[in-house]
């Protein structure tokens, strides 16, 4: 594709697509906060949830404000988790880097939507065991538009992937209801939505992991971890990340082998 939009170089764009995802990843410590609140992610300003103080614009800089205040609110001093910075500088690293290896394309801005929407989602699963629909099925639907607008020879991948995906994990939802939550099968169906093909690599590998992890949960802890519940979405953003850049050339690999 030789648009104009190609003759900028790719590093600076990359660059651009990091300041966006500092502060998307910005607005997501908002949310990780409020949504499993119930509360409102607009409103009211951000404010200190220690002395209750509404926060300066310069108070609001994703990870500088956090680095210049050493941690502390300058109200009252309270400690400022290190998660909120960190939750910032994930979103904007994964949008730069989903930008510096597709390039500045449709598949790249796909990548950097479902790379910023993982971090998010794996917070607020592990601390609540809850899946954000509000998030994941606007993403899923922005996905498949990307998707198919990347490749409209190939518009019908990304809609089989992400049903495909959606309905397989809905069906085990359906088999073990205590196993899987309803959220993780949504989640699929964002996966399948930006990965296609790719999302059967994700699933094997949130599904092999989270496999060894229960045998090493078994291992320590015997049948006690049969009673412990583990969040599936940590896995399946890790199996996301994986395909996302390995996923085309193991899909390959393994047609190459049946073939
Ligand atoms: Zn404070």
């Amino acid at each position: 594709m030789s648009t104009a939009v190609t003759s900028v170089p790719t590093w600076w764009l990359a660059l651009c697509a990091g300041l966006f995802g500092l502060a998307i990843g910005s607005f997501w410590t908002v949310v990780v906060w409020r949504w499993p609140r119930g509360e409102s992610v607009v409103a009211p300003r951000s404010h200190c949830t220690g002395c209750n103080r509404t926060l300066h614009t310069h108070e609001l800089v994703p990870v500088g404000s956090w680095l210049w205040q050493r941690g502390h609110c300058r109200g009252c001093g309270a400690r400022i988790h290190w998660r909120y910075p960190a939750i910032e500088a994930a979103t904007g690293l994964l949008a730069a880097g989903a930008i510096l290896h597709f390039g500045p394309t449709l598949t790249g801005v796909a990548a950097a939507l479902l790379a910023m929407v993982l971090v998010p989602v794996v917070v607020i699963d592990l601390d609540h065991q809850l899946i954000p629909d509000v998030i994941v099925l606007p993403a899923a639907a922005l996905g498949l538009a990307l998707g198919i607008a990347a490749h409209p020879d190939r518009w019908w991948v990304p809609i089989v992937a992400a049903l495909g995906a959606g309905g397989f994990m809905f069906a085990l939802w359906l088999a073990y209801p205590g196993g899987m939550g309803l959220g993780d099968a949504k989640f699929a169906l964002l996966l399948g939505a930006v990965l296609g093909l790719s999302v059967i690599p994700a699933l094997g590998i949130a599904f092999a992991v989270g496999a060894l992890l229960g045998i090493v949960m078994i291992a320590r802890h015997g049948a006690q971890a049969r009673k412990m519940a583990v969040p599936f979405g940590p896995f399946l953003a890790a199996g996301a990340l994986v395909a996302l850049v390995w996923g085309p050339s193991i899909v390959d690999w393994y047609t190459s082998k049946i073939a």
